[in-house]
This record gives C-alpha cells, sequence and structure tokens, in this order.
C-alpha cells in the first residue's frame, strides 16, 4: 500500500522550529539533486514539493507527515544553492545544524545523491556531519534513468566505500525505480 504524505508544517527560521520527539527522517541533498522530484515521485503526485524550475523557491524546511505509519518526512533546504547571499547561506545552516542535532525525534538523515556525478565534496561533508552526531544515513542515488546500469552500480560501490558499507538505494523520480524500497527503508528507519 502507497503512504499518503500530508504537507503539516513549513518553517523558514530558528524560532518556528519545534523540536519535536515525533519519528521522523530528514531529507538532505544539494540543490538540484531531484529531491522535490523524489518527494511529489513519492507521494504520487506531481506538485506537492515544489522543484527548482519553480520561480522563486523558497528554503523551508518542510515537514510531511507519514499516513498512515505517522513519522514525519523532513525535507531540508537544498545545500550549496550558488544564488544565495552569505548571510543567508549561514541562517539555514544555523537552522539545519539547530533542527538536526536538537530534534529527539530524528532517527535518520536521507541524503541524496546524483548518480550522474562522482561524490562532491558538500556531499562528503554532509555524510561526515551525520557521521560525528552518530545521525544514521540513508543515502540513495538519484536520476537513475538518467544513468547507464553499469554506471549506477559503480556509484554505488563508490558511495558504499565512502560510508563504510552502506549502499546506496538506486532511484528515478522520473521511472519509478527505487520508490517502494526508499519507503520500505524509510519505515524501517523511522519507526525500527
Ligand atoms: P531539487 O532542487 O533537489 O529539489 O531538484 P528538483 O526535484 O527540482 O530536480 C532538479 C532537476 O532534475 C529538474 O529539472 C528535474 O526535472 C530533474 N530531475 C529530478 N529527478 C529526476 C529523475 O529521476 N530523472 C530525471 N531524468 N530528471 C530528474
Amino acid at each position: 500500500m502507497q503512504p499518503t504524505l500530508i504537507l503539516e508544517d513549513t518553517i523558514y527560521t530558528l524560532d518556528q522550529l519545534k523540536l519535536g520527539s515525533v519519528p521522523q527522517v530528514a531529507l538532505a541533498g544539494r540543490s538540484n539533486v531531484g529531491k522535490s522530484s523524489l518527494v511529489n515521485a513519492l507521494a504520487g503526485r506531481k506538485k506537492l514539493a515544489r522543484t527548482s524550475s519553480t520561480p522563486g523557491k523558497t528554503q523551508s524546511l518542510n515537514f510531511y507527515r507519514v499516513e498512515p505509519w505517522g513519522f514525519y518526512l523532513v525535507d531540508l533546504p537544498g545545500y550549496g544553492y550558488a544564488r544565495a547571499s552569505k548571510s543567508d547561506r549561514e541562517q539555514w545552516a544555523k537552522l539545519i545544524n539547530t533542527y538536526l542535532t536538537g530534534t529527539p525525534g530524528l532517527k535518520a538523515l536521507a541524503v541524496l545523491l546524483d548518480c550522474r556525478i562522482p561524490p562532491q565534496k558538500l556531499d562528503i561533508d554532509i555524510t561526515a556531519y551525520a557521521h560525528s552526531i552518530s545521525l544514521p544515513l540513508l543515502p540513495i542515488l538519484t536520476k537513475a534513468d538518467k544513468c547507464k546500469q553499469r554506471e549506477r552500480a559503480e556509484k554505488q560501490k563508490e558511495w558504499a566505500t565512502l560510508l563504510g558499507g552502506v549502499r546506496p538505494i538506486i532511484s528515478s523520480a522520473e521511472s519509478g525505480l527505487g520508490l517502494a524500497a526508499i519507503w520500505e527503508a524509510l519505515r524501517r528507519a523511522a519507526l525500527g
């Protein structure tokens, strides 16, 4: 059965942040990695999360309630957003760090990685950060429809080596590849 995603809260600033104990898994990725497309594909809806092509896309934390399982999927602002100012970037970093380090219900960080490009510094930084705060990682390779089978397997292996043996799930928002596996991994990470 396909779960339903309900957008329950959108927050922009530190003072709006509630550090809850409801089980939750956060979703992170470099800007343009395909995060909004994946959220929409997981939800089976076209426009639940706003994609990069949406004019005026705002950087926010979006709390989606997953029904009927009762945990949250928390869509974090994309990192490395090229046109952001330094002070904006610092504010988001503070917001994200506070959320990631201070939320009692946070069970794991799903990190989205583009299957077409080699591991990037920002990707490695966020995985190292998760490791440093003992937050389990759930790596996901995106845009698999753009990669040959062999390339996918190579990237999966390369990341598994970098992440101490954790193999990323291969996915495509376009074809639907890996979506069921992602739901299963999210549910397990959130609820055990
Ligand atoms: P975000 O910035 O991480 O939210 O990325 P978006 O979801 O907005 O996607 C960035 C671009 O990649 C858009 O042009 C999407 O259409 C495209 N994209 C996202 N996911 C996929 C996918 O699975 N396959 C393909 N071919 N393109 C994708």
